[in-house]
């Protein structure tokens, strides 16, 4: 086995990516990677984004901005979030990294990828980066493409969490024709199939939809619990909106016998970590167990 898995037990095991930063998604900043080459050799001072309060990718920009010296400007989905004090978790992390933001009513943020609205933004702002909500682009792919070493490729399963199919993109095309790429979407996402045919050519994959638990961001005692006692039993911390749900749906299918007898499964742990915070003032609103 590779040293740097995680062995859950003789067949599951995990890539830990959310070693990569202790506060930012692992595969956020492999999306950004050539996003932000890109942007260099443009010559580019600002990158622009959006995404919900709670974003990941939105805490990624802010991040690697600052760590790169772009100014950064996050488009933030719901504007009674203007007056809200103190900013959550996420926002204010991405504050102190130096973010700047517009948050906009859901109305408008539905039409963001619209000439009208980004000659608006650019209006506003001048010149910037633009990189898509969730950062899947062509360049991000090519960021996820490297999270699969060689020793990676003798797994007969490596399964990933879904949000925009960007992540579970890279790991297809560098995947070995022998393996079956598993990807779980963490929201209802009809798009998903469709979005991932974009990026790749190889069909060894397959999305299971029966664990998003109702939509993005939403979650049940039982995640809740699972979550808790996995950390408990294998000292590995998950998050709730994304590597919770994969992982339960992981235990979920093996004891179901989905997976060939004696296989070996990879579960790529993308991080996502920093949402636990929110999801926890959320569920201690509502007087249930948090995530420990
Ligand atoms: C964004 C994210 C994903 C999903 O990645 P996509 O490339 O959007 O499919 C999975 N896990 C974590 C922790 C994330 O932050």
């Amino acid at each position: 086995m590779d040293k740097n898995l995680i062995s859950i037990d003789n067949h599951v095991f995990i890539k830990p990516e959310y070693l990569n930063h202790p506060y930012v998604s692992g595969n956020k900043l492999r999306k950004l990677k050539y996003n932000l080459i890109a942007a260099k050799k443009r010559e580019k001072k600002v990158l622009l984004t959006f995404g919900g309060a709670f974003s990941n990718h939105i805490a990624a920009v802010a991040y690697a901005g600052k760590e790169q010296g772009f100014q950064t400007i996050g488009i933030i989905r719901g504007d009674e979030l203007k007056n809200v004090k103190p900013l959550n978790a996420t926002l204010s992390f991405s504050k102190t990294c130096g973010m700047s933001f517009k948050f906009v009513s859901r109305a408008h943020y539905r039409n963001r990828m619209s000439q009208d609205f980004i000659a608006q933004l650019e209006e506003e702002f001048g010149e910037f980066f633009l990189i898509p909500e969730g950062g899947t682009n062509a360049l991000a792919v090519k960021g996820c493409e490297e999270i699969l070493e060689d020793t990676d490729l003798n797994y007969d399963y490596v399964c990933c969490s879904v949000g925009t199919g960007g992540t579970i993109s890279g790991l297809i095309n560098s995947s070995s024709t022998n393996q079956k790429i598993i990807g779980f979407p963490a929201l209802k996402g009809d798009f998903l199939r469709e979005e991932i045919t974009k990026f790749v050519s190889k069909s060894n994959w397959e999305l299971i939809d029966d664990y998003h638990f109702g939509g993005y961001a939403k979650i049940n005692d039982d995640l809740i619990q699972f979550i808790n006692r996995f950390k408990d039993n294998h000292k590995v911390p998950l998050d709730p909106i994304y590597t919770g749900k994969m992982m339960y749906g992981i235990y979920d299918l093996i004891s179901r016998g989905f997976f060939k007898k004696g296989s070996k499964i990879l579960a790529i742990h993308t991080g996502g970590l920093q949402g636990i915070a929110g999801m926890n003032v959320k569920l201690k609103q509502q007087n249930k167990p948090l995530i420990v």
